[in-house]
């Protein structure tokens, strides 16, 4: 049984809201996986076209579009990469959410090892003056020792499961956490984020670019929200920039959505009047 999380009417008379997020991984999760990684550069200059190309392409096109972005950062990228936190706090309308320090998965590490990249990722953005209330865990992997932590270190909510596709609260943890979810149909990766250790598809943009405005036709509908999760690595290469241009624009032909944060979103969240 899901607890289903409530919402007014949108703002403005949209009828769906829609996050676009990005996670700005950069050299973390190469990293991350091992320190044998730390001497190919090649992988880690796949990872670095992230904050240092991709993203500026991202935050023009935000830019035309007046939309705001939702950029879950690992602490590796925000010390290592300054000048890509600078770039999207210039905007003004962006929000930065947590997302772990070393792009670890949870399900690797112990309570220890978690706290650890929460402290660590926290303290990153605390030296920008940023203090992050949403969290999405590397890899999209959970488990009951990160919500407990999450409602802990008080975060917001987390954008991390996919047992609805509409906002629930999370209760395996101590206390309730408000879960944006995601899906892989509705990230980037999945289809443009071949690396030839992991291998990958490269799909064709128009087949994502149906896929994706299928899921907006489907979420306007139904008036809910519709998050998509994207990283300035693969989604910041010009020939799919160019794609998620053509799928904004798809959108405002076809309907009203709310362009929002995850903040923003969350803000609007109740249960029964009590969270
Ligand atoms: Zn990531």
């Amino acid at each position: 049984m899901i607890t289903r999380a409530e919402f007014p009417a949108w703002p403005d008379g949209a009828d769906v809201a829609v996050a676009l997020t990005f996670d700005v991984d950069g050299e973390a999760p190469w990293l991350g996986a091992g320190a044998e990684y730390s001497r190919r550069m090649t992988a880690l200059s796949q990872g670095r076209f992230g904050p240092e190309r991709g993203l500026g392409r991202v935050l023009d096109l935000l830019a035309v579009h007046q939309i705001p972005g939702t950029f879950y950062i690992p602490g590796h990228t925000v010390d290592h990469h300054p000048d890509a936190i600078s770039a999207i706090a210039a905007a003004g309308v962006h929000e930065f959410a947590h997302h772990g320090y070393m792009h670890l998965g949870t399900e690797g590490l112990d309570e220890a090892g978690q706290r650890d990249e929460l402290k660590r990722g926290l303290a990153a953005f605390d030296r920008h003056g940023i203090r992050p209330i949403g969290y999405r865990s590397p890899g999209w992997e959970l488990t009951p020792e990160t919500m407990t932590m999450l409602a802990e270190f008080g975060f917001s909510y987390e954008s991390s499961l996919m047992a609805d596709d509409r906002p629930y609260w999370e209760l395996s943890g101590s206390q309730p956490v408000l879960e944006l979810p995601g899906h892989w149909s509705l990230c980037d990766w999945p289809y443009f984020g071949f690396t030839p250790y992991d291998g990958g598809l490269l799909a064709n943009p128009d087949t994502v670019e149906r896929i994706w405005l299928e899921e907006f036709e489907s979420a306007r509908a139904e008036r809910r929200v519709v998050t998509y999760t994207m990283h300035p690595e693969a989604i910041g290469r010009g020939y799919l920039t160019r794609m998620l241009d053509r799928v904004i624009t798809g959108m405002r032909e076809r309907g009203q959505p709310w362009f929002a944060t995850h903040a923003q979103i969350a803000a609007l969240a109740s249960s029964d009047g009590e969270r």
